[in-house]
């Protein structure tokens, strides 16, 4: 079974193909992405119908880039995924009128993916794959949730963030210290060459004694001490921005080893941009050789948006037997807003 993934919820098109057996890890044949991070760099964030018009622009170039890599033909397809939500509705509509348009041409099933299920999941293409069940932790530009994963489809919300994500509080700090857009890895490179104690920024619920976040304050926190340093913020831009670095960071750790303490499992799967975060991984390495569990990663270039991981989260779908969820021919809808509750599959089994 071939599947054809296609990814644009946002401001990355991404198409790849991936291969399933019955049973065991799908396998990436492969892949080909563009970022629009440049684009809208100026704007200082994703201006919706730019990045609609673009994902036009680039989805079949890349189709056929992600074919030619796979050394396959499109009639050796057997199935079409694409993002069905959450994400922007008019950058979702190109992925699903495509895929649809392709399934349609081929004679193939289509299947409307969740974007999360795919985050959630692209640990799997890993040299290191996980076992089920783990606890994940979601990291990324608009989500910040952690999870109980006992099979596909089988997810319990744990916990999530109340406002701003941890992607967005990284970005929103980067730009008050006028590090551009997207800020993330940028604020996190220079922290490398600050002092994460030199300023006392909040660590907010900490010590709620649940798994939920709260981003939104930290932020301020981070605006406020910039406009107290005024001219002298200049030089003390690395401190500030490695003091930013180490809150998030600490609230991250500190909940994801109480999500696994709750839960008693002793695997961690950490998916998301963010998770691309060099201190977050060294904190959470450190905790998982102290403590005695495992810490497991997507591949770097499937840490943020792709579609090796929509391709993967059909193909893995279809496994459990949840092939039934395609989509009726021409008949495609899009869920900008979306819970991943949503795509719970009843009594679905767990593998790999
Ligand atoms: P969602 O999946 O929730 O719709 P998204 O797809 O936009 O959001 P991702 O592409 O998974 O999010 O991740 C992008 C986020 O990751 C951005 O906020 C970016 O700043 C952040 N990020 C990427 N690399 C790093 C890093 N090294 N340190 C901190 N943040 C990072
Ligand atoms: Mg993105
Ligand atoms: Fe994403």
């Amino acid at each position: 079974m071939r599947i054809l993934g296609i990814e644009s919820s946002c401001d990355e098109t991404g198409v790849a193909v991936v291969e399933a057996s019955a049973s065991g890890v799908p396998r990436l044949l492969g892949a080909a992405l563009h970022s629009q991070v440049a684009m809208h760099r100026d704007y200082g964030g994703v201006v919706p119908e730019l990045a609609s018009r673009d994902h036009i622009r680039r989805v079949l170039p890349l189709t056929e880039a992600a074919l030619a890599q796979a050394g396959v033909s499109l009639h050796a397809i057997d199935a079409v995924a694409y993002t069905r939500g959450p994400g922007l509705a008019g950058a979702l509509l190109v992925g699903a009128g495509v895929a649809h348009a392709m399934a349609l041409a081929l004679g193939v099933p289509v299947v409307g993916v969740h974007h999360l299920e795919g985050h959630l999941l692209s640990p799997f293409l890993s040299a290191d794959p996980p076992a089920f069940p783990f606890v994940a932790l979601l990291v990324s530009g608009g989500h910040t949730q952690l999870m109980r994963v006992d099979g596909v489809g089988r997810y319990t919300l744990l916990g999530e963030t109340i406002d701003d994500a941890a992607g967005e509080a990284f970005d929103k700090s980067a730009k008050v210290l006028g590090l551009g857009y997207p800020g993330g890895p940028a604020l996190s490179r220079l922290a490398q060459q600050g002092d994460p104690a030199a300023f006392a920024l909040p660590r907010p619920l900490l010590h709620s004694g649940d798994l939920d976040f709260s981003f939104a304050g930290l932020k301020t926190a981070v605006l406020t001490q910039a406009r107290k340093l005024g001219p002298a913020l200049e030089a003390r831009k690395a401190d500030l921005a490695a003091a930013t670095e180490a809150a998030i960071v600490d609230v991250l750790v500190h909940k994801a080893l109480a999500a696994l303490r709750a839960t008693g499992l002793t695997r961690l799967v950490v998916a998301g941009g963010v998770g691309a975060n060099r201190r977050l991984r060294e904190r959470l390495a450190q905790a998982a050789q102290r403590d005695g569990w495992r810490v497991h990663y997507p591949e770097v270039a499937l840490c943020t948006d792709n579609g090796a991981m929509i391709a993967l989260a059909a193909a893995m779908r279809w496994q459990v037997g949840a092939g039934s969820a395609a989509d009726a021919p021409g008949a495609f809808d899009v869920l900008p807003r979306w819970p991943l509750e949503a795509v719970a599959l009843d009594g679905a089994r767990a593998t790999a």
